[in-house]
């Protein structure tokens, strides 16, 4: 798989500084049960990467010591870390909303039979990818078979309460297809809401649209199809200054499975270290933990999150 790094760091994208910190987004490991094409992280099932219990130790540590409204665990499939059950329970009792990134299928998985319900029992919040309403699509970008499981997993999340109010929440993720931006995020959550609940009678609570980033196995397979620099040209003439104040990184750190420290999941996937040189390890943190006013590290690719509407875990921007 070609490396698209080289072509992204030079770039003339505007200086941001990170404003308060409300939100420690957690990669818990890089392996997944899917491999799907448009994935940032090269998650797979062949991935052995995991955060260890001692690194867990020292985040909540962290937590303990600094004012953090949400943690957002993500992966590979983060379910897949024997330390995500401890993790989410030492959460709860801290009372901190967690949002599980979740694909679904991991439902299904053995061992994991009684996921569902420990989500449940636990408040958590899941964020779940569906990237078309129809199967097809579905299947082309993430594999055979996922469609129909994850229309199961979304039924079973709603037979215990998911989706149906504000505390259980299901959230939605849609990402395009092809080398385009996402259409307007109301709108297509309308199409979605229609069409899963006359299909399956599917309720959940909001759809978050979220741009491709040309990094890694999606970076790779844009540079295969002859389709990468259309792509950049398409987020950077998209540019939207208004997108600037909002980007996720100003008020968001990303921690990886070793504990190193970035300012966001996909600058850690592009292995862009924080600026700040003493804070770059959750030890460094434990140390020092005070990130407001610090320069960000931005590159190529953070006109993805501010083209168009805007993008961030969190879906669009404008929104
Ligand atoms: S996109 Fe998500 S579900 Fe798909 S391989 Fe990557 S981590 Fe796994
Ligand atoms: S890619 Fe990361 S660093 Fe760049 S603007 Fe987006 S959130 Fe910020």
């Amino acid at each position: 798989m070609k490396d698209v790094r080289p072509l992204l760091i030079q770039s003339d994208f505007p200086r941001i500084s990170r404003a308060e910190l409300h939100t420690l987004q957690l990669n818990l490991g890089y392996r997944c049960n899917l491999s799907c094409v448009h994935c940032h992280v090269n998650a797979g099932p062949s991935r052995t990467e995991e955060m260890d219990s001692k690194t867990v130790n020292k985040i909540l540590d962290l937590i303990d010591l600094i004012s953090i409204q949400q943690i957002d665990l993500t992966g590979g499939a983060p379910e897949l870390n024997p330390e995500f059950r401890r993790l989410v329970v030492e959460l709860k009792a801290r009372k901190i909303k967690i949002i599980d990134r979740c694909n679904l299928t991991i439902l299904f998985e053995p061992g994991q039979e009684d996921l569902a319900a420990f989500l449940a029992a636990n408040e958590v919040e899941i964020v779940a990818s569906l990237p078309c309403y129809e199967e097809e699509n579905v299947e082309q970008q993430r594999g055979k078979g996922v469609y129909q499981s994850s229309i199961e997993a979304l039924l079973m999340l709603n037979s215990l309460g998911y989706g149906k109010g504000s505390i259980l929440k299901l959230n939605l993720v849609y990402n395009p297809i092809g080398a385009s931006l996402p259409p307007a995020q109301i709108m297509l959550q309308e199409q979605y809401k229609k069409s899963l609940f006359k299909n399956y009678g599917i309720v959940f609570n909001e759809l978050l649209t979220i741009t491709n980033m040309p990094i890694n196995r999606y970076g790779a397979v844009l540079l295969a199809k002859g389709e990468f620099n259309n792509y950049m040209d398409l987020l950077r003439s998209s540019y939207n200054h208004e997108n600037l104040d909002t980007v996720m990184c100003r008020n968001l750190i990303s921690l990886d499975w070793k504990g190193d420290v970035y300012d966001c999941d996909f600058n850690q996937m592009l292995n862009l270290p924080i600026i700040s040189h003493n804070q770059r390890t959750i030890d460094d943190l434990l140390k020092n933990p005070n990130l407001v006013g610090k320069s960000i590290a931005t590159a190529e690719h953070c006109y993805g999150c501010t083209a168009g509407q805007g993008s961030s875990c969190g879906g669009a921007l404008d929104n």
